[in-house]
């Protein structure tokens, strides 16, 4: 039952144009996914609500966009190179990989072959710059956009004058030889993040996690997903990565089961340190009023935006019963909807209408994503808009023509309103913020 509602997402993503499979007509590559028209703009709103909500509305996060490809040592001081594996095996006689945790170590689990000896498998996906393919011009595919925010730690607080505490944000793809994929979008090879990394003083930075934790859940939530599908839970001791003191996961209840969404780690001064011994640059911050000098502590929220999205539709799809009818609908918060209004003529064989009905769509568009659709009948259109989340239908009927009024429908309550083609505007932009 649940796993066909993750069966039911993915046919709507696709016949949509939210996610499609990449390089479909090659059969595909698996565990990378394209967002379509649809996805772009949900992608975008989300990126949109996440900047937003610490990079403008907190006074202490400055933005960055660094490059995929660093220099090689990035990886080596992160501790990447060394520790990024997984422990693999291989079935000799049909060949699947495995983790070797998910294995009894002797059998396949599915042909019941025999296993090759467990080995390390690094994650990180390796390219070479320039002509030549040899060891030196070795580089790797960023795992995780936070190095770049460590080894700009010092532009940024330099360029912009920056006092401890302040954090600085990013967004960015990352990419990861995942072995073990699948569940759609969850586990990507090629995936977005949405990055913090927030430089506190020593001694302070367990009063910063918790904050840290609480601001990030209660995210999820003012964006719409609900308060019960969603859970922190804290990392035992020995689950903790290498570089971190502490960690917590904030998870959403998928139909395949609780997994992480974001996690909110204490890295403590690991990073910027290792960084500090390798380029022998200088990482620490020189408090002016203390007169100290320390290299301050980071706690790191790091979610992942394709992983996001996917909980926001698994969150917000719906089915009921209207008038005998099935509907489908997406309640998804209006400000990630990806069309915000769609204008529908009642009547598609009066031209006074749909001439007025296109006047209304031009009219709007600038201010908001809006569609215009007449192919239909109208609860055809109107379940095409529900399916996709547009927050407000816009319809055009023959009392139009005189009363310049038109009707309203909300996609969550399906009432209905007559609004002055004059109001419009200023009633959709109250209602979508
Ligand atoms: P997991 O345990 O699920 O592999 P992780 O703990 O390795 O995740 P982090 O390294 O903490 O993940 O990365 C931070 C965030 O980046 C995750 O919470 C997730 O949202 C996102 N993320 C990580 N790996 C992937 C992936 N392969 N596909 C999609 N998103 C990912």
């Amino acid at each position: 039952m649940e796993q066909d509602l993750m069966q039911k997402i993915v046919s709507l993503c696709k016949r949509r144009g939210f996610i499609f499979q990449s390089s479909e007509i090659y059969g595909g590559l698996a565990s990378t996914w394209d967002y379509g028209p649809l996805g772009a703009e949900l992608k975008k709103n989300l990126k949109e609500a996440w900047w937003s909500s610490n990079v403008y509305d907190r006074g202490d996060i400055e933005g960055l966009d660094a490059s995929i490809l660093m220099h090689p040592a990035t990886w080596k001081a992160s501790g990447h190179v060394a520790g990024f594996t997984d422990t693999l095996v291989d079935c000799r006689k049909c060949k699947k990989r495995y983790k070797a945790e998910n294995t009894d170590g002797k059998k396949c689990p599915e042909c019941g072959g025999e296993l090759t000896e467990a080995r390390q498998f690094n994650l990180m996906l390796k390219t070479h710059l320039g002509s030549v393919e040899n060891e030196s011009n070795l580089i790797y595919m960023r795992p995780e956009t936070a190095q770049g925010i460590f080894v700009n730690f010092q532009n940024v607080a330099t360029a912009m004058r920056r006092k401890i505490p302040f954090g600085i944000a990013q967004i960015g793809k990352a990419f990861r030889n995942e072995i073990t994929t699948g569940n759609f979008t969850f586990r990507s090879r090629e995936f977005e993040q949405m990055e913090i990394e927030y430089f506190v003083k020593p001694g302070t930075e367990d009063e910063w996690y918790k904050k840290w934790i609480d601001e990030r859940f209660n995210w999820y939530i003012k964006f719409g997903i609900k308060k019960e599908n969603l859970r922190k839970r804290e990392h035992a001791k020995d689950e903790v990565a290498h570089y971190a003191k502490a960690c917590t996961d904030i998870e959403y209840q998928f139909p395949f089961g609780w997994s992480e969404l974001e996690g909110i780690a204490n890295r403590t001064d690991f990073d910027l340190k290792q960084h500090m011994e390798l380029s022998s640059k200088d990482m620490q911050y020189f408090d002016d009023e203390a007169k100290e000098r320390y290299v301050p502590y980071v706690i790191e929220p790091s979610g992942g935006i394709d992983r996001s999205i996917l909980a926001f539709l698994v969150d917000s799809y719906r089915e009921e019963q209207v008038r005998g009818e099935k509907r489908v609908s997406l309640s998804i918060h209006s400000s990630l909807a990806p069309i915000k209004a769609a204008v529908l003529p009642l009547l598609k064989k009066k031209p006074e209408i749909t001439k007025l009905a296109k006047e209304i769509t031009a009219d709007l568009r600038g201010s908001i994503k809006v569609v215009y659709d007449d192919t239909a009948s109208i609860g055809r259109l109107y379940r095409r808009q529900d399916e996709i989340g547009t927050p407000f239908c816009i319809t055009v009927d023959v009392d139009t023509l005189t009363d310049k009024k038109v009707t309203v429908r909300d996609r969550d309550t399906m009432r209905q309103e007559r609004i002055e083609i004059t109001n419009l505007k200023e009633y959709l932009s109250r209602k979508l913020t």
